[in-house]
């Protein structure tokens, strides 16, 4: 087994400073046993740790290295654009270059406002979607993640709709009570949401392909009956891009499934692995943001020089050979990962959406965040450790997407299945 102990040092030093070691909670070795790989330096589609082991990276900083670690032209845009200053506090040319590599992208996105987290975009985009229609309520689906946003933090029970009660202590039961929170892919929960409360509901917020309980894509017709719904109620279709977007397709699932949202946000591929994010739709309705209008939004980083450099260079890269290539990667390991698993005998489904997968221990088809949580998430983590092991760099969680890269090359995915075939036996013996 590789050593960890300077890894494991370092974890004991982060554990004084900060709460649980990390500084957010995925990095965390919680769900599966163990301590986190400190990483010293990443390049292509491998990260290498303090103790100077090397993995295949299938996390890719959880979605924006889409081109591989520390790309020679995204690093030389970045060091171009740090040498002529950090932040400027006022207008500069890289952020409406950027805004208009996305609008030019996104269809349904006539202007778009840079900001520096998903996080941000998502609690943006519904005070945006808030002030225009002058109304409360927020639609979301269990499981869909959008950021910590208070409001989005709710994902109550489910099978019936339900306001939501937060999901967290600090979030008060006022800032989730205009939540409501439904089944995904259920479109008579939505109907029946709409019948009983369309005329407060501001919005319905839904990733544009669910990646955040582990991959599950919408239904055929699911979000395009979103789009019906909403527009009858005179309420706004929100689509989450943060992990789709510019990853799926060259505008991200706009490219697989055409469903025109009113706003749309965007994160991890579009920062090019630097701070910056983006939300963005119908020009009429970004007309209501300040300054040009009423709704109050802001940031002393916003639009920073260097981060936008970084998303300009990377997404520029981001042509129609890349995703050709990155489906054909994604297939290829999804497949390796499908056949090693029932080689072994567990019971598995291999989920996908676009080239984003991911694998639940599971025997019943994954369509929602309930399904989901029937999976064996042992089996998973002792999978997940014997990758480890074996040097490949798994999302530490069963309910997180798989992410492949233009780097991902045959050395990679041999090891990757090198690997699997040791962590399907790994799996298969963890006890019933
Ligand atoms: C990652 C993610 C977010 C949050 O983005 P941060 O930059 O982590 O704040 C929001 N929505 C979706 C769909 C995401 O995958």
């Amino acid at each position: 087994m590789p050593s960890s102990a300077d890894s494991d040092a370092l974890f004991a030093r982060a554990l004084r400073v900060t709460p649980g070691g990390v500084f957010s909670p995925v990095r965390a070795f919680g769900a599966v046993g163990g301590t986190p790989r400190f990483v010293v330096r990443a390049s292509g589609a491998y990260l290498f740790d303090a103790d100077g082991n090397d993995y295949v990276d299938l996390v890719c900083s959880w979605g924006p290295t889409i081109l591989g670690h520390a790309h020679p032209a995204v690093v030389e845009a970045v060091q171009a654009a740090a040498a002529r200053g950090l932040s400027f506090g006022t207008p500069s040319p890289g952020e409406v270059e950027l805004a208009e590599e996305i609008v030019a992208r996104v269809g349904p996105v006539e202007q778009v406002r840079l900001v520096n987290s998903g996080t941000e975009a998502t609690m943006s985009a519904l005070r945006l979607a808030r002030g225009f229609t002058g109304r409360a309520k927020v639609v979301k689906f269990a499981g869909c993640y959008h950021g910590h946003v208070d409001a989005l933090l709710a994902s109550a029970g489910s099978g019936v709709a339900t306001f939501g009660l937060p999901d967290t202590p600090g979030v008060t039961g006022a800032s989730a009570a205009d939540t409501i929170v439904l089944p995904y892919n259920d479109v008579a929960a939505v109907e029946a949401a709409f019948r009983e409360h369309g005329a407060d509901i501001a919005a319905v917020i839904t990733e544009a392909a669910a990646a955040n309980m582990g991959v599950v894509a919408p239904r055929p017709g699911f979000n395009a009956r979103l789009r019906e719904l909403a527009t009858e109620h005179g309420a706004l279709l929100v689509l989450d891009e943060v992990m789709t977007g510019f990853r799926v397709s060259r505008s991200g699932w706009f490219g697989l499934d055409d469903v025109p949202a009113d706003l749309l946000t965007f994160g991890k591929v579009m920062s090019g692995g630097l701070p910056a994010a983006a939300f963005g739709g119908r020009a009429d309705v970004m007309a209501h943001l300040a300054p040009a209008g009423a709704v109050y939004q802001a940031g002393t980083l916003s639009g920073n020089p260097v981060a936008v450099a970084a998303g300009l260079a990377q997404l520029r890269l981001c042509d129609e050979d890349v995703y050709v290539q990155l489906d054909k990667t994604a297939a290829v390991v999804a497949g390796v990962v499908g056949d090693a698993l029932t080689r072994e005998g567990v019971a598995h489904r291999v989920n996908t959406a676009g080239n984003l997968f991911s694998v639940f221990f599971a025997d019943t088809d994954v369509v929602d965040y309930d399904t989901a949580r029937t999976q064996d998430t042992r089996r998973f983590a002792a999978f997940f450790h014997a990758m480890l092991d074996n040097g490949v760099h798994l999302p530490p969680s069963a309910f997180e997407a798989w992410f492949v890269g233009a780097a991902h090359d045959d050395d990679a995915i041999d090891r990757i299945a090198t690997a699997v075939a040791v962590a399907a036996r790994a799996a298969a013996e963890v006890g019933e």
